[in-house]
């Protein structure tokens, strides 16, 4: 299925907007229900040392980045799954939903003038720690 035009656009101005060049493979899926689910894949550079689980790994192949998006049909909530898809793979690789995860997928909900409160219900209900990056930037003024 053909990724729409908007949604590409979105991913592009969300990647330069972070001051990335990352030029991520999208796959796109439609599916009739209300809420939109997603994984993304860190591009990985050829020959570059990684740190996962506290451990060196060597990068032998290397990677692309990819997004895969099954979108639902809540607009809001599609916009909110492809954002915080395209903060996994500007997330140094092998992280996951941390606070610097989270430092970069609320910069990206409040640039793109998500209903953060909104936000906080989807991103907070399972992860606390999406809440907790969410009140550090809210009482430093950054949000
Ligand atoms: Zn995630």
């Amino acid at each position: 299925m053909n990724t729409p035009i908007w949604a590409e656009e979105l991913i592009q101005e969300a990647i330069e907007y972070r001051g990335s060049k990352i030029k991520p493979v999208i796959n796109w899926t439609e599916k009739d229900r209300t809420y939109t689910t997603g994984t993304a894949r860190t591009p990985l550079k050829k020959g570059k040392e990684y740190i996962y689980k506290n451990r060196k790994v060597h990068c032998v192949k290397g990677c692309r980045a990819k997004i895969s998006i099954t979108a639902g049909t809540d607009m809001e909530d599609l916009k909110e799954g492809i954002l915080h898809e395209v903060a996994h793979i500007l997330s140094p690789p092998y992280t996951h939903h941390d606070r610097s995860f989270y430092r970069i997928a609320w910069d990206l909900f409040n640039h793109f003038e998500l209903d953060l409160e909104k936000c906080l219900g989807r991103e907070g209900r399972y992860k606390n720690i999406a809440k907790v990056e969410f009140n550090y930037l809210r009482k430093e003024g950054k949000l």
